[in-house]
């Protein structure tokens, strides 16, 4: 259905998603991940470390994510490595670790869902499922987790256009899940310089043509952990209703992406900074301390 015709006010060549865009559905969706809206007021703050490595690193890692305000905990059980000598994830060791972290420190799990044979493996211990970058072409993939129903964290393919993502997010929405949150997570371009090129321009773009939540994962987005807070503090400005990002009790000693997570001090700091912002923009991001 080509709904670019319309009332579409950019012309930006091809069809707004049918689903997906505000055409079909006026209101904006809020996705709530086991009582945590995404999507709403508040910008919710996701965070963890790239890879679940131990009880203890979990832990310690899910305790800095609380203090510092984050509302949800990330981190890979299942990882994508480019190279296969590198550390694959603690597969269900992981998962299992996860909820056990969940339950104790009340904060809801996203992790990565790789393979369609998973799907019902990781549905069963998250309480949200990604779509990695390199999977948002894997269409088989996308229509097993359009039919769980638990929200889908889809995070935009590295090469992939603000078209081809959204049709991506169709194809979820398509199996009859509406809880979806697209993410941007930086794309290639020809600088290499940063790991990606954080493309903030999809923030206001995809709230444009879509009615679901946008959320920006500057740690991917930059591969630095110095141009994190900076790339941060831009997308709450913006207008991301949260973000994802990696922190690690020890980066340093990290498994995966140790270089782009931050220490724990550093995202309290941070999480300061970006609650003053989303007051500034008429958001809010709530901290521990009621303030
Ligand atoms: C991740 O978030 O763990 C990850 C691998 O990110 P991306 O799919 O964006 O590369
Ligand atoms: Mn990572």
């Amino acid at each position: 259905m080509d709904t670019n015709s319309g009332n579409n006010p950019v012309n930006i060549g091809f069809s707004v998603p049918v689903i997906a865009g505000h055409e079909s559905k006026k209101e904006k969706t809020i996705v709530i991940v086991n009582g945590v809206e995404i999507g709403g007021n508040e910008a919710v703050i996701i965070a963890g470390p790239c890879a679940v490595e131990s009880r203890e690193q979990l832990y310690e890692t899910a305790r800095a994510a609380l203090k510092g305000g984050a509302k949800i905990l990330r981190g890979g059980a299942f990882k994508p490595r480019t190279s296969p000598y590198k550390f694959q994830g603690l597969g269900i060791e992981g998962l299992k670790l996860l909820r056990e972290i969940s339950r104790e420190t009340g904060l809801p799990v996203v992790t990565e869902v790789m393979d369609t044979r998973q799907v019902d493996l990781v549905a069963g211990y998250a309480d949200m499922l990604q779509v990695g970058s390199r999977n948002m072409h894997n269409y088989s993939l996308l229509k097993e987790v359009g039919m769980v129903r638990k929200p889908i964290l889809l995070k935009r393919g590295m090469m992939a256009t603000i078209e081809e993502f959204l049709l991506a997010a169709e194809y979820i929405l398509n199996q009859g899940n509406t809880q979806v949150v697209l993410c941007e997570r930086g794309i290639r371009t020809f600088e290499t310089c940063t790991r990606n090129t954080l493309d903030l321009s999809a923030i206001p773009m995809l709230k444009h043509l879509t009615n679901l939540p946008v959320i920006v994962d500057p740690s991917h987005g930059t591969g630095l952990r110095w141009m994190v807070p900076a790339m941060a503090r831009a997308a709450i400005a913006a207008g991301a209703d949260g973000l994802i990002m990696e922190i690690h009790y020890k980066p340093e000693e990290a498994l995966c992406d140790g270089h782009q997570s931050l220490f724990p001090d550093e995202f309290v700091m941070l999480m300061n900074d970006l609650k003053k912002i989303a007051i500034a923009i008429g958001r809010d991001i709530t901290l521990p301390s009621g303030k």
